[in-house]
């Protein structure tokens, strides 16, 4: 390793926006110097897996479920089990390190890490979570797009890794730009027989009749820490709840809907392909109360 030689390219596009013509074309750089090397396969191949903790005034929630679903993800890349303790003091240590700041979050990253080299790279990393109201309180539109799977996936072909949170997330964010193209916010997937999934980031929670409704988990989505936490919530609160196969239908019939993930939180559905959905904002401000006072 220690022979390779590296050049940080200073434009790797000509359509980028900082696109300059008159920069070098490369820079010399020494490839074990830095924290992540050249050659890992987290970064060539999206060959790892990570979490994204939500961090309320230093406190990182719902931690241990996330650390549960990094193991879950891990195994199902074959990975070496990640050492939980470990994980916990660094997370703990860049919670305690960060400027004080009502929002923010923990990413965790681990990946197979350097080819031939048998030892996982992994790391952790915090920063503010920024302005996340908007959403919260208008609303999101989404689009439906067909996610090119059968809801079965998991099952039929695991290689596939749906329901895994793997590092390669740039079909999701190839999603996210399709719906932006289509005048939308964010994209809820759809099985190819017709089962609603999740979002490109978050799960869908629905209210109808009185009961929240979420996808199943077997079905190729991730199984949610949000979305369990919101469940919790509604038990408190008498509301019944239940994981089903729901299709398009279902969507449509739904009173309200609502996008679930770490650091967004509870963002309500305003419209799905362009069609108005009424939203319930006193129950997504209760929601968010809820989730925001996490002590765990
Ligand atoms: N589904 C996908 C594809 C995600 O990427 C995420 C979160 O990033 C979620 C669901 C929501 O998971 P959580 O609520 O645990 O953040």
């Amino acid at each position: 390793m220690t022979d390779t030689v590296l050049a940080v390219l200073n434009q790797p596009s000509r359509d980028a926006a900082a696109h300059d013509p008159s920069a070098d074309a490369y820079t010399w750089a020494k490839p074990l110097e830095e924290h992540l090397q050249v050659q890992d396969l987290g970064a060539i191949r999206g060959d790892g897996v990570f979490e994204t903790i939500t961090v309320v005034d230093g406190r990182p929630q719902a931690l241990e479920p996330h650390l549960a679903r990094f193991v879950r993800s891990a195994a199902m890349l074959d990975l070496p089990a990640p050492d939980l303790d470990a994980w916990r003091q660094a997370i703990e240590a860049v919670c305690a390190r960060l400027d004080p700041v009502h929002e923010a979050f923990a990413k965790t990253v681990m990946t197979r890490g350097v080819e031939g080299s048998g030892r996982p790279t992994g790391w952790v990393y915090a920063a503010p979570s920024g302005d996340q109201s908007a959403a919260r309180t208008e609303g999101i539109a989404v689009v439906t797009l067909d996610r090119g799977y059968r809801h079965d996936v998991e099952r039929t072909s695991p290689w596939l890794l749906q329901g895994a949170k793997t590092l390669s997330y740039a079909v999701n964010m190839a999603a996210l730009r399709e719906a932006e193209r289509r005048g939308a916010d964010d994209a809820l997937f759809v099985s190819t027989d017709g089962y609603v999934l999740e979002g490109t980031r978050a799960n869908l929670v629905m209210s109808v009749d009185g009961r929240f409704v979420t996808p199943r988990t077997d079905i190729g989505i991730l199984a949610g820490t949000t979305q369990a936490d919101v469940f919790r919530f509604a038990e408190g609160e008498g509301i019944a709840t239940s994981y089903e196969l729901l299709t398009l239908a279902d969507l449509e019939a739904a009173d309200a809907l609502w996008l679930l993930s770490s650091v967004r939180q509870a963002a309500p559905i305003r419209s799905v392909n362009g069609v108005t959905r009424s939203m319930d904002l006193a129950m997504t401000e209760r929601i968010n109360d809820f989730l925001l006072s996490r002590e765990q």
